[in-house]
């Protein structure tokens, strides 16, 4: 059964009966009453339930099956990770109790905030920022800050190359920046000769996602640092892909000044389904005095909430998505140094596995191994058959796995974009490496099939364009 919660609505019908209010004496404005009843739908408790369970086997989550969204890191998050964020001690409280009622909040935040400087290489850091793009725009400003308090107001380019992921040139422009973009190489790594030739004593900062948005590794790393620093810019770290490298490598040691994390991407809290996030900042020393504030310090076992000395004021209210942080630190305790690294390394292996296992079928534009993540090309596949990736993307809801990213990077044209992650068993990539090819024989012997996928689904073939501006929600 489904239709909407007001269609089964009944006058009368209740899910939990209370006592109608005794309490006399009281009065409430006139102001602030409702003219009308609130139009509410009037169900029994049953049936709540059974409305809002068939409606979430309707979506699509890593809980259901393989989510290969790349550039997005849609891994299965440990349950204990939940447990330890749903504890009383961290639920209970209110951002504004005294402070020597909390300690052990504030001593969680602290541990995380260390055990993430120590991932990232990095001397200080800020939990505060709520998503990726929030952290950019932090750690962007912080550099402003910076520049600004050296009077170096002429340094006004950041440089983006063009596989940076598309929030980059974004938060540089929100920040008041100019964009300068540099292109790729043929294999998706940054051009060093056009990297040299933007640099000058403009020069702000270079924003770098690496490992890139085509699942790149870029090994010229250390030249660019030197190449920018010795401008006299700053370097900053798109670490929202860490889920590659944590326990490897670590920007702080390439020389980078300051780097975002995505917790929602590498550190147990869910991707996307609109909950909170969390994009905390890590900087190198120079950079520590203009953090948000306040930062959490511990004087004589005691902790307390500080104002650094020049800090560009607050991100976010109070102190974070403070409930994604505990994840972030039960999943770091629960692994430790050893099962970090190793979860980087199985998302690398997956990844590689997959893309071998596609290799003979597909076109895959850049050679090489890849690191969590890699793209396919089917632009002859639509030469050659008219199905694009968009079809074969749909074509794979029917054959029971959510569709990889389409179209993007830019870079590559008619592109899917994979990120298996590190949770993924080869019994899982397999089935996944069989459905890829399946549908894409099927594009060869009945390509309408694909043209008319997914046919398994509650909703088929929306019209986009009129499904964007006209969304009709509750058919
Ligand atoms: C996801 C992602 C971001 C943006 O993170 P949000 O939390 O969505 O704002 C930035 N950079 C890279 C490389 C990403 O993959």
């Amino acid at each position: 059964m489904s239709g909407l919660i007001f269609d089964k609505s009944k006058a009368g019908r209740r899910c939990a009966v209370i006592p109608s209010c005794d309490i006399t004496g009281y009065s409430i404005p006139a102001d602030y009453l409702r003219a009308e009843k609130a139009e509410l739908p009037e169900v029994a408790e049953v049936d709540l339930v059974r409305h809002y369970t068939n409606l979430s086997r309707k979506a699509y989550g890593v809980d259901n099956g393989f989510y290969p969204l790349g550039s997005c890191t849609m891994k299965y998050n440990p349950k204990i990770d939940e447990d330890a964020a749903e504890l009383r001690g961290f639920t209970d409280v209110h951002p504004l109790q005294p402070i020597n009622t909390v300690q052990g909040c504030l001593e969680a935040m602290d541990m995380l905030a260390g055990f993430l400087c120590e991932i990232t290489g990095m001397d200080a850091l800020t939990l505060q920022p709520a998503a990726g793009a929030h952290g950019e725009f932090t750690a962007l400003s912080l550099i402003k800050a910076y520049l600004t308090d050296r009077g170096e107001t002429g340094r006004t380019k950041l440089i983006v190359p063009d596989s940076a992921h598309g929030t980059n040139p974004a938060s540089a422009a929100m920040c008041g920046f100019t964009v300068v973009n540099i292109p790729s190489t043929p294999d998706g790594l940054v051009d060093i000769e056009a990297l040299k030739s933007a640099v000058g004593d403009d020069t702000a900062a270079l924003m770098l996602t690496n490992p890139n948005t085509v699942g790149k590794y870029d090994r010229n790393i250390e030249t660019f640092a030197k190449t920018v620093h010795d401008a006299g810019g700053l370097l900053y770290y798109d670490g929202a892909n860490l889920n590659a490298i944590m326990g490897i490598v670590r920007p702080g040691d390439m020389g980078f000044d300051a780097v975002h994390l995505n917790l929602h991407k590498t550190f147990a809290t869910p991707h996307g389904g609109g909950g909170p996030g969390s994009g905390p900042v890590g900087c190198k020393a120079r950079l520590a005095k203009y953090l948000p504030r306040p930062v959490v310090t511990k004087n004589d076992g005691t902790y307390s909430f500080e104002t650094p000395e020049k800090s560009v004021g607050m991100v976010k209210s109070f102190y974070g998505n403070f409930l994604v942080c505990i994840k972030a630190l039960a999943y770091i305790m629960t692994l430790g140094a050893e099962g970090i690294r190793e979860a980087s390394e199985n998302a690398v292996l997956n990844a590689n596995y997959l893309q071998e296992s596609l290799r003979d079928s597909f076109d895959i534009p850049f050679d090489g191994p890849c690191m969590h993540e890699f793209v396919l090309s089917l632009e002859r596949l639509k030469r050659e058959t008219g199905v694009t990736a968009s079809d074969i993307a749909k074509g794979l809801i029917d054959r029971g796995i959510h569709p990889p990213t389409m179209y993007f990077p830019l870079i590559v044209h008619e592109a899917l974009m994979l990120e298996p992650t590190e949770t993924e068993s080869r019994e899982t990539l397999d089935f996944a490496a069989t459905a890829l090819k399946d549908a894409l024989q099927a594009a060869y012997s009945d390509p309408d099939s694909l043209h008319r996928a997914p046919v398994t689904t509650p909703v088929g073939r929306p019209d986009e364009t009129a499904a964007v501006r006209n969304p009709i929600l509750k058919a």
